[in-house]
């Protein structure tokens, strides 16, 4: 299988800003990590891949992270991603499944809800954060970060998101493209882009064909339309650390670090996004303590 990454592009003459992914192996690692059952290995796959592609817009340092809350049985899906191409996230009940919908399709809309918001928070720099949000207008998630571009970032967009599960709740494909329209684009180029998003093939079963994110854009906007940028690997990484999580601890106070020595004798940690779990010793605690002492 060929490995994930995000094009970027421009189509037509420069009016048209477009991304597209492959992210099989990222989203198989979340499966895994999480052992997510089939529709919420959609959902939480599905918003990796929005997740990473806006991640892949961002410079520098830069990252974020996208909340989806829309009240349904699966509860939060969070997921952050960076301009390097690096996603990690989770969900908060993974083991949620439904029969198939009326289309045949992973019911993603029920498991996630669609009474709630989506909420995207930008780390910019500089201790600078930029933070929108939106309804969430549909629950198969698509169509909920088109609406976010819409009304929160004023970006007319259109977002396909697909993951396909095998039988054995392996991930079998998954990938998705966000296609904008830039300011002072012209009317035509608008018209064109719209029609051809409006007849173009369920991004679904384009995944399911193994397209790679070249392929996608140009089955999409026409090979004559568009031209590539540049490349961006995508994998599934966290950022967590022994460290970062005995810093944490450090700023329970030292009340709290004395009961975990005294009731556990050593403390664990698990991280949400990749469940890597980390032991502290009795001995780490009661340094800690004294760290917090000689302050
Ligand atoms: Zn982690």
């Amino acid at each position: 299988m060929t490995q994930d990454y995000i094009v970027k592009a421009l189509a037509f003459d420069g009016d048209i800003r477009a991304y597209a992914a492959v992210t099989t192996h990222a989203v198989q690692e979340g499966q895994t990590r999480h052992y997510t059952w089939p529709t919420a290995s959609a959902a939480l796959g599905r918003t990796m891949t929005a997740t990473v592609m806006m991640g892949a817009m961002l410079k520098g340092d830069q990252k974020l992270t996208v909340t989806v809350d829309g009240q349904g049985p699966i509860g939060r899906i969070v997921a952050d991603a960076n301009a390097k191409g690096d996603v990690r996230a989770y969900v908060t009940n993974p083991q949620t499944h439904f029969p198939l919908n009326d289309q045949g399709k992973l019911d993603v809309k029920r498991a996630v809800g669609t009474n709630g918001t989506l909420t995207v928070v930008k780390d910019v720099g500089m201790k600078d954060y930029f933070s929108g949000s939106s309804p969430i207008v549909s629950g198969e998630l698509g169509e909920d970060f088109t609406y976010y571009y819409a009304t929160s970032e004023q970006v007319p967009s259109s977002v396909g998101l697909g993951v396909l599960v095998n039988p054995d709740n392996s991930i079998k494909a998954a990938g998705g493209f966000i296609i904008q329209v830039m300011p002072n684009a012209k009317e035509e180029t608008i018209e064109k882009v719209e029609q051809a998003i409006t007849h173009m093939t369920p991004v679904s079963q384009l995944i399911d064909q193994g397209l790679s994110p070249e392929e996608l854009l140009t089955e999409i906007l026409g090979k004559e339309h568009v031209k590539f940028l540049e490349t961006v690997p995508v994998k599934f990484e966290c950022n967590c650390s022994h460290e970062k999580f005995l810093n944490a601890i450090k700023g329970l106070g030292e009340a709290e670090i004395q009961s975990m020595i005294d009731e556990d004798h050593g403390a664990e940690a698990e991280c949400h996004f990749c469940r890597t779990k980390y032991h502290y010793s009795e001995a780490e605690l009661k340094g800690l303590i004294e760290e917090l002492h000689a302050k």
